[in-house]
């Protein structure tokens, strides 16, 4: 990974709105996947001055973690008032405005960094290393690969030994303690298991309730892996689902490859919702779906660019987004089939491959 290219270009765009620096501060994971994408630091609390001095910051907890990882930069250790120290390294450099991320900064930090630092000004910027992250590298691409194939891996696991009488919550911890021992660093988010009634809730937690037959059971699962995430969906039936599902399912799958299909640079996202949504509507089912078509996936599951019916953006050669449609009858059942795409010079590249061409049924 190329962080010191990454500073660089930063460094590039914080100049372009008149900063003489920029500031990222991680507190207990509140920028942590920034600082990781700018650094390679992945420890919870660490702060970066990018600027014609650069300069990497933590505590005395993380200084030999950071010796390790953050190579290029120099690294000094914060002392326990961390905003006094920094106030005064600030101003020992000579920096008038610097700019700040919006986004991950709490008002609290940035209060007290003006209230310490007088004279200096700190302006809120939004999303510039978001922005720069929604273009992957090569290599990060290679990474999310590789988290979206272990999480096809693990979902062939635990699909092969679901059974009725087992509870959702016993099944999303079986599925995580897998994920773990197979390689992952983390699980990307809080693992989705929801059966029956519960696969109609889009972010449903998984609970005591027991798989039983007849029922569908959804899963919205993603490992972690070297920092980049996956996120991966499928729905399965235990036993003979009825007509109704299969049709559904029909629907969404149908929806899930045209929004695929027009997945390509130069495309908004608004467009390629529009493509899956249309699916759904002309089925009659357009106010069963609720939710944005997809989101950007890598170190954070989910960032930038979107791809919804309100989205802004554009997708470009770099972006990895998500596809994933669905449709939800309240207190009876809901199927969504999600799938991880990269855009590519030549068109799209579909990550997931666990099976989809139709219902499995356990
Ligand atoms: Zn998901
Ligand atoms: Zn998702």
């Amino acid at each position: 990974m190329d962080y010191a290219a990454r500073r660089e270009e930063l460094w590039r765009r914080a100049r372009e709105r008149g900063l003489d620096a920029f500031l990222v501060i991680n507190v207990e994971h509140s920028d942590g996947a920034n600082l990781r994408y700018l650094t390679g630091f992945s420890g919870s609390t660490g702060g970066l001055i990018v600027g014609a001095q650069p300069l990497f910051v933590t505590d005395s907890r993380y200084t030999e973690q950071a010796g390790h990882e953050v190579v290029g930069l120099p690294i000094e250790e914060t002392k326990p008032r961390w905003m006094a120290w920094l106030a005064d390294k600030l101003g020992s450099l000579g920096v008038k405005r610097v700019g700040i991320g919006a986004h991950r900064t709490s008002v609290y930090v940035f209060q007290e960094l003006a209230r310490l630092a007088p004279g200096i000004e700190f302006v809120p910027q939004m999303g510039m290393v978001e922005d720069l992250r929604r273009v992957k590298a090569e290599e990060e691409i290679e990474r999310i690969a590789a988290a979206a194939k272990l999480t096809d891996e693990g979902l062939r696991w635990i699909v092969d030994r679901l059974a009725p009488g087992q509870t959702e919550r016993d099944v999303a911890l079986d599925l995580e303690v897998w994920f773990r021992r197979h390689g992952a660093e983390a699980v990307a988010f809080d693992l989705i298991v929801a059966s029956g009634p519960g696969s109609a809730m889009p972010h449903y937690r998984p609970g005591e309730r027991k798989i039983e037959r007849g029922d569908l059971v959804l899963f919205d699962i993603g490992a972690q892996v070297d920092g980049y995430c996956a996120d991966l969906t499928r729905v399965v039936a235990m036993g003979d689902p009825g007509g109704e599902a299969r049709e559904i399912y029909r629907i969404v799958l149908a929806a899930n490859r045209a929004g695929l299909a027009a997945v390509r640079a130069g495309k908004s996202g608004k467009d390629v919702d529009r493509a899956a949504r249309d699916v759904i509507a002309n089925a009659g089912y357009d106010d069963r779906f609720g939710h944005g078509l997809g989101h950007g996936v890598g170190l954070e599951v989910h960032e930038a660019p979107g791809v919804g019916p309100t989205s802004e953006d554009t997708l470009a050669v770099g972006n990895v987004v998500t596809i994933e449609p669905g449709i939800y009858f309240p207190g009876r059942f809901g199927i969504r089939i999600e799938d991880l795409v990269a855009v590519t010079a030549d068109g799209a590249r579909v990550l997931s491959s666990f099976p989809k061409d139709e219902l499995i049924v356990c």
